[in-house]
């Protein structure tokens, strides 16, 4: 009995070690793809509930990786985050997408988009952060209004300094949207504690199987516009739910129904067509 248990010990410190080395390598594969350009940003575009405009695109990040195609970023953010590598990654983001919004926004004349990036909680956390996006603004020369920095509400409980750097980049001017609002511990009444400018409705929000669900959605932009934030609903896929989104006041949605994620060439064409349709 005492020899089998040492084995199983044996085996699941294998398992762990295997796992660990499996993650060193995939951490390197990463780092390795940020300096080898393999990284693209996507756009999913982000569209007003009355008048039907695009106001500004969400970054999401692709992983173009030799032999294995598109990589999804469910496949490699979580092992970036496992270190300070998420911050390189997600800068390198930002800045793609500071650039591309500037050159979008260059060959309209009115109705500017604004941009949207993923902050991961780690990144926020960290006094870089600032800086980071002090530098992807000067760059790029992209009015810090035109920037949305999205961060999650666990974020915002996890560490002091977030809440401190999520000052310091509205006095900038840059704007704040609490990322998936509805799946951690958020209630309503702490809504009015952060320091945000848009709220993000998770998309489980419109899950019909749900009992009630369109109050919970009603109460949640109630309270949202209460205290000042604009809403935008995620994960829009039928044209009911944009309906039903209209009658309930949502600002903005987003969503498969709207749009899918499209590679930055394929922006300037879809947005021509956004203003005419
Ligand atoms: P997220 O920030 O909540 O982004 C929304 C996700 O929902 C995207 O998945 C988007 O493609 C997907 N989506 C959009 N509309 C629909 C819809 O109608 N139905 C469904 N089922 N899904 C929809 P994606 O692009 O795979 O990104 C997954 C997550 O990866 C993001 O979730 C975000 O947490 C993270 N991520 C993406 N880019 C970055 C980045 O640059 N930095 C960091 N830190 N995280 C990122
Ligand atoms: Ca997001
Ligand atoms: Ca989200
Ligand atoms: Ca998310």
């Amino acid at each position: 009995a005492k020899s089998s248990g040492k084995g199983r010990a044996d085996l699941y410190d294998l398992a762990l070690r295997k796992a660990a080395s499996e993650q060193a390598a995939l951490e390197g594969a990463i780092r390795q793809g940020i300096d080898n350009e393999e990284l693209r940003a996507f756009y999913q575009p982000i569209v007003g509930v009355q008048n039907g405009r695009v106001l500004g695109y969400e970054a999401l990040v692709r992983w173009e990786r030799p032999g294995h195609g598109i990589v999804s970023p469910a496949e490699f953010v979580a092992v970036a985050e496992q270190s300070d590598l998420i911050c390189d990654l997600d800068t390198w983001v930002l800045q793609r997408a500071c650039t591309d919004v500037v050159s979008w926004n260059g060959d309209l004349d009115r109705d500017q988009v604004y941009v949207s990036v993923n902050i991961s909680a780690r990144h926020l956390a960290r006094s870089r952060v600032t800086t980071d996006i002090e530098a992807a603004l000067a760059a790029t020369g992209l009015p810090a209004d035109r920037l949305v920095v999205e961060v999650t509400e666990t974020a915002l409980a996890d560490e002091l300094s977030s809440v401190q750097h999520l000052h310091r980049l509205r006095e900038l001017g840059v704007k704040i949207a609490i990322d998936d609002f509805g799946t951690g511990y958020s209630s309503l009444s702490r809504l009015q504690e952060m320091p945000a400018d848009l709220l993000k409705i998770d998309r489980s929000f419109l899950d019909d199987n749900r009992r009630g669900w369109r109050e919970v959605l009603r109460l949640t932009v109630g309270a949202a516009h209460a205290v000042g934030l604009r809403t935008i609903a995620e994960g829009v896929e039928h044209p009911e739910q944009l309906a039903t989104l209209r009658r309930l006041g949502c600002d903005a949605v987003q969503g498969y129904h709207l749009a899918r994620p499209m590679p930055a060439g394929a922006v300037p064409a879809f947005h021509r067509a956004s203003l005419i349709g």
